[in-house]
């Protein structure tokens, strides 16, 4: 199967969403560093033949992949994580507050209902706890910030890649909804922590990939009440 891939910066790809892997797929992205590479959620689970073609389009050994960050436990970005898990042998990662969903297979907190899915429970072997850890991925530090607001366990991944800062926000946009558990005043303030990083570039769940500071808070600003 040929594969495709979307290159960001020279260690930073898409590999998965609409127009790479399935339709209801959220963005999908791998960051490959010197001998590990990690992926920054898992999409649906729909396509994994196809995600992985992607990986090896990308120029990356999928046996690298030792790490799925996963920002936050919807459905369109953790169907794919129990499969990839066994599939690959990679360290699930995510927030204590979304974990436990993620491990239950809760499918009203993690949306999967609105996919007419189930979520395939996924154990968590690392769970983050706090306002900011530090995952390595060898060397390389990746900051982990707890974003909530669109789900109580929302993480932004934050990395230095070819001189630009990096952030892997995914759903930015929301939507706010009861059942997921949303909070308008988290989401707010989480809102703003995002614009204080002062990213070079934003990598979305649903809306693509900003390159442009400017682009990138009038993109965040949008949801700012
Ligand atoms: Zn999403
Ligand atoms: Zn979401």
């Amino acid at each position: 199967m040929d594969g495709q891939a979307v290159t960001i910066t020279d260690e930073v790809f898409l590999v998965g969403g609409p127009a790479l892997t399935a339709a209801e797929d959220a963005a999908i992205y791998l960051i490959s560093v010197g001998e590990t590479a990690a992926l920054i959620d898992a999409g649906c689970g729909r396509q994994p033949d196809r995600l992985l073609a992607n990986v090896a389009a990308a120029g990356v050994d999928a046996e690298r992949i030792k790490t799925l960050l996963i920002t936050h436990c919807h459905f369109d970005h953790t169907g794919g994580a129990a499969h990839l898990r066994e599939r690959l042998g990679c360290q699930v990662v995510a927030h204590e507050l979304d974990a436990r969903y993620i491990e239950g297979g809760d499918d009203q907190v993690t949306a999967a209902t609105w996919y007419g899915a189930r979520l395939p429970p996924c154990p968590v072997d690392r769970r983050l706890a706090g306002a900011t850890e530090t995952v390595h991925l060898g060397s390389r530090p990746i900051e982990a910030l707890h974003i909530p607001g669109h789900s109580p366990g929302s993480v932004a991944y934050v990395m230095e890649s070819a001189g630009q800062i990096v952030v892997f926000a995914q759903d930015v946009h929301g939507p706010l909804h009861p059942s997921l558990l949303s909070d308008h005043a988290d989401y707010q303030r989480s809102l703003q922590r995002l614009i204080d990083l002062e990213a070079d570039i934003l990598c979305e769940g649903h809306f693509g990939i900003y390159r442009e500071r400017s682009e990138i808070n009038r993109f965040i600003r949008s949801f700012m009440t």
